[in-house]
């Protein structure tokens, strides 16, 4: 009788280690054109829109940006423009 109720014991505190998950506070992202004031985004820009791109050339999406709905439109129009205008490549080496 004993013997049954400690291996029961045992298997509920194993399982509940491993499926704990570790989540931390994340750090809110801040849009960084609405931070300096940067009403129209400017295809011009080069180095600010390169922040913006991978190393392959694809456009970083706003998740992981952390621009706002509103800059981040702009912006991808701006790395378009930019790529037509051969400032920024269209696939990278
Ligand atoms: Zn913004």
């Amino acid at each position: 009788m004993e013997n049954n109720k400690k291996t029961a014991a045992a298997k509920d505190f194993g399982g509940e280690d491993k499926t704990k998950k570790v989540r931390r506070p994340q750090k809110r992202k801040v849009c960084e054109f609405c931070e300096k004031g940067i009403a129209v985004v400017d295809y011009k820009d080069v180095s600010r829109l390169r922040k913006y791109v991978t190393e392959k050339g694809k456009i970083i999406s706003a998740r992981t940006s952390g621009c706002c709905a509103h800059h981040q439109r702009q912006l991808t129009v701006a790395i378009k423009r930019a790529r037509n205008m051969a400032l920024l490549p269209f696939k990278g080496e």
